[in-house]
């Protein structure tokens, strides 16, 4: 005869986690986390943020269902999440596999500088050339204004410090402002 006490529950699977391994300070950041349950129990998640804080025992939710989960951090470092999983009878799975997260004190890229010829003809295409520096070395993207009512939103990523080519032609005589402004990954 089978008993309450001599029924063992499956633990669920090995959690997948899934999230940034990049990130700024006092950003949240979604993880998700998932396992599936070989009895099909509801399982619960546990994420160790690495930090000294956890998620806490987070559910029940159905099996193998992801389940999001928000972190900020808030002192710049290395941190290795992990999560867990449990099912109603409180038999809990392997750690996932870790995600090191690196949280960095980000600095927006400098002013871009621009260059290029200053007079031209009408109609002609010119190419100017786009650089900025980003100190952290993250990726940048380029908003360019070409004073004649035509922007460019945003292209890249580019490398920080590449120069970038890019050609623009006015179609009307006057005289034209070209501004750039420069963003890295993190949007600021
Ligand atoms: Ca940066």
């Amino acid at each position: 005869e089978l008993s309450e006490a001599s029924y063992k529950s499956n633990p669920p699977a090995k959690p997948v986690l899934s999230g940034p391994n990049t990130g700024v300070l006092d950003v949240f950041y979604t993880y998700n986390v998932c396992a599936t349950e070989p009895d099909g129990e509801d399982v619960y998640y546990f994420v160790d943020w690495g930090d000294g804080t956890d998620s806490g025992w987070l559910g029940p939710y159905s099996q193998g269902t992801p389940v999001a989960v928000l972190k900020s951090w808030s002192a710049t470092g290395t941190y290795i999440i992990q999560a867990k999983a449990k099912d109603i009878h409180g038999v809990t799975s392997e750690w996932s596999d870790p995600i090191s997260m690196v949280i960095i004190n980000d600095v927006p890229p400098n002013t871009p500088t621009i260059k290029g010829k200053a007079r031209g003809v009408v109609g002609t295409p010119y190419p100017y050339t786009f650089t900025t520096v980003d100190v952290n070395a993250d990726d940048v993207y380029y908003y360019i204004d070409w004073g004649d009512g035509a922007v460019e939103e945003w292209v890249g990523p580019y490398d920080s410090g590449e120069g970038v080519g890019i050609t623009h032609q006015w179609d009307t005589k006057g005289t034209y402002k070209i501004r750039a402004k420069a963003k890295d990954i993190y949007n600021i």
